[in-house]
């Protein structure tokens, strides 16, 4: 026989323990066993008047935010939303069946206001790495950097050509971001080349085409991760392009280094990390092993003869060409630092061999730059075992950018602005690593306890 449910709810009271309703392995099980918030009402203190209304307790909004993270529930109202109904988020957050789930317009005021001003995304970020390092999933002796471009909340029809000017005075274009980037604009001044567009609603996003797609207002999420098991041990926002990137490779290796006394032997990376500075960066001064493809122009595509067939004499510091020929420097390096060596126009002009080497210029010169030793360095590393190890490791930051962009649905950014972007990466980087936490180290629990009782 067919049943048919009641349909009672009008009973005055219930027993419900709302920790016996939570399925043992859920995954926010797992991650509140590695999330520790002791230290945030000390961190926060400053930025708390101590007069007035108490506020909503920050503590509750972290957890939620965090929830927000690690389920790609971005939206504050809809995470407000989801919060109320779903009975493991008000375990996560501590929240018994009746109490009250904060407005939306709460977290906005609060991110924007105090959670930025403290930095605490970056506080909670570290002490997660923190954890991490504790708990023995942080190695230390190789780590990877990789960058993943994530669209604005830019609209590309509110872009304008940068050569036309823009007057940001005008009062309709006052935002936050405008005011952040004319800041940071008035500090730093424009990094690398002006681009095409700029954006009206987030003039620090960066006017990106990638391959086979039309051109979109971005940033880049720099991730540098311990290929142990797949920690990020440090993440920066920046405008999609490849001046900050490699500045901001450099800058998380120190912090990395000066906030948890970690150094990598190597650094994995791709070619857009395997310029001549770079790589002198790393070998040189900071003695970490590049293990990253040689950014090389040398070879040529025309048939005419390639800088490889000329030997270079590191002792006399001159280059020698296939017809025996010495080929000088003056010694002084271009603005590019890059060394010219050339050979005597004598020389070129009775040589055989000139329409296969210099066929448009009266004489062969070649270029080096001043970091050919650590490029050298770089090509050694290239044949050995340990690179091609690094190859496979790298595909962990691969795997992270995917998880990212797929899982907790950050292809997309939410906040404007650069301090927008970093707000976001550090949160969804955390997520990442609770997450990772709580699958690694959480065993999971005997079949006959998942069972509903
Ligand atoms: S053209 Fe000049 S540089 Fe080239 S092989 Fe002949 S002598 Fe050497």
């Amino acid at each position: 026989m067919m049943g048919q449910q009641g349909g009672e709810q009008d009973r005055l009271f219930y027993s419900f323990n709302l920790e016996t309703h939570v399925p043992q392995d859920h995954l926010l099980r797992g991650i509140d066993r590695f999330v520790d918030l002791s230290e945030l009402r000390d961190h926060l203190e400053p930025f708390y008047s101590h007069t007035g209304r108490p506020s909503i307790d920050p503590e509750l909004m972290i957890r939620m935010l965090l929830v927000g993270y690690c389920f790609g529930i971005r939206a504050e109202r809809r995470l407000c939303e989801e919060v109320h109904l779903n009975l493991a988020y008000r375990w996560f957050c501590r929240l018994g069946l009746e109490d009250t789930v904060p407005d939306h317009s709460t977290f906005s005021k609060n991110r924007h206001g105090r959670f930025r001003e403290s930095d605490l995304f970056r506080h909670l970020f570290e002490a997660v790495v923190q954890r991490c390092m504790a708990e023995g999933l942080v190695g230390g002796e190789g780590f990877a950097i990789d960058a993943s471009i994530i669209k604005a909340d830019a609209n590309r029809r509110r872009g304008v050509p940068a050569a036309q000017g823009v007057d940001w005075d005008d009062p309709k274009l006052a935002s936050r971001a405008v005011h952040e980037y004319l800041q940071a604009l008035d500090k730093e001044g424009e990094v690398g080349a002006t681009p095409k567009n700029i954006s009206l609603t987030d003039p620090a996003a960066r006017w990106t085409a990638a391959p086979g797609c039309p051109a979109f207002f971005a940033y880049s999420a720099n991730y540098l991760v311990d290929v142990n098991a797949g920690i990020i041990v440090d993440v920066e926002a920046t405008s999609a392009h490849r001046t900050e990137e490699l500045e901001s490779t450099k800058t998380m290796i120190e912090r990395v280094e000066q906030r948890f006394d970690l150094k990598p032997q190597r650094l994995i990376g791709d070619t857009a990390y395997g310029s001549a500075p770079m790589l002198a960066w790393l070998a040189q001064d900071k003695s970490i092993e590049p293990h990253v493809p040689v950014w090389d122009k040398a070879t040529r595509g025309d048939g005419t003869l390639s800088r490889s067939e000329f030997a270079y004499d590191a002792v006399q510091d001159c280059y020698t060409c296939p017809a025996g020929k010495t080929l000088l420097t003056t010694g002084r390096p271009t603005a590019d630092d890059t060394m010219l060596y050339r050979a005597s126009v004598y020389d070129c002009q009775a040589c055989a061999l000139k329409p296969k080497c210099c066929p448009n210029s009266s004489a062969r010169k070649i270029p080096r730059s001043i970091h050919e030793a650590s490029r050298d360095i770089a090509r050694s590393i290239a044949n050995t075992k340990a690179y091609r190890q690094s190859r496979r490791d790298r595909k962990k930051v691969e795997v992270l950018f995917a998880h990212l962009k797929r899982v907790l649905k950050l292809d997309r950014l939410r906040l404007r602005g650069r301090s927008g972007a970093r707000d976001e990466f550090l949160l969804a980087a955390t997520a990442q690593n609770l997450r990772r936490m709580a699958k690694w180290l959480v065993p999971k629990p005997p079949l006959r306890d998942l069972v509903p009782t």
